[in-house]
């Protein structure tokens, strides 16, 4: 049996904290207690902002990507080139791109990749939206998936898909500097660059 040692309100603020991606039950006791004594400096402001987020998050009915505003900020901005899509598994990939800044292109998030296993097919994800939006002005589809075995079949997936609906847009993918297995929001902005500029047409 294990004796309390702080009241439920902390011990709800470590149980949570422990559900995030990378802290465990033992990094989400140490967060907690950073946040609790960092009151004013932390605590307080990071509540507001998940307030405010948790409030006006949106998904971007165009691309898929999260923001405050629909269309989002990179649907919205006139200097992005429309004539690129990057298409990304999760909105952490596109974040990963935009990091490393050297794509001016517009987005589409499919929301994840196909697992048949885990019963994810087409209609799970984002791709007949993607499909429809593949039409000039549209030129080029990059495929920024995954290196993993199922990013790779998604993006075999749809690349049939994208030249059965016979837009005659090119298809690309990222190129070397990718591992096998690779995820993009782990790779370093240096070879994420490197993958884009070297990207081949499939
Ligand atoms: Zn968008």
């Amino acid at each position: 049996m294990s004796r309390r040692t702080t009241g439920p309100e902390i011990e709800r603020l470590i149980q949570l904290l422990a559900k995030l991606p990378g802290l465990g039950p033992r990094s989400a006791r140490r967060a907690a207690l950073f946040l609790i004594k960092n009151r004013e400096r932390l605590l307080v402001p990071m509540a507001a902002a998940m307030a405010e987020a948790q409030e006006k998050v949106t998904v971007c009915s165009e691309c898929g990507n999260v923001d405050t505003v629909d269309p989002c900020t990179i649907c919205a901005d006139p200097r992005r080139d429309r004539k690129l899509i990057v298409v990304v598994e999760e909105v952490g990939d596109l974040w990963a791109l935009e990091r490393a800044g050297v794509l001016n292109a517009i987005y589409h998030v499919l929301g994840g990749h196909l697992s048949p296993l885990d019963g994810i097919g087409p209609e799970q994800l984002n791709i007949a939206q993607l499909v429809a939006r593949a039409k000039p002005p549209v030129k080029e589809v990059l495929l920024a998936l995954n290196a993993t075995v199922e990013g790779q079949s998604t993006a075999h997936y749809l690349t049939e898909q994208l030249s059965h609906a016979g837009a005659g847009v090119v298809v690309s993918r990222l190129a070397h500097g990718v591992p096998i297995g690779g995820e993009l929001d782990y790779l370093d902005e240096g070879t994420l660059a490197a993958a884009i500029k070297t990207r081949q047409q499939i």
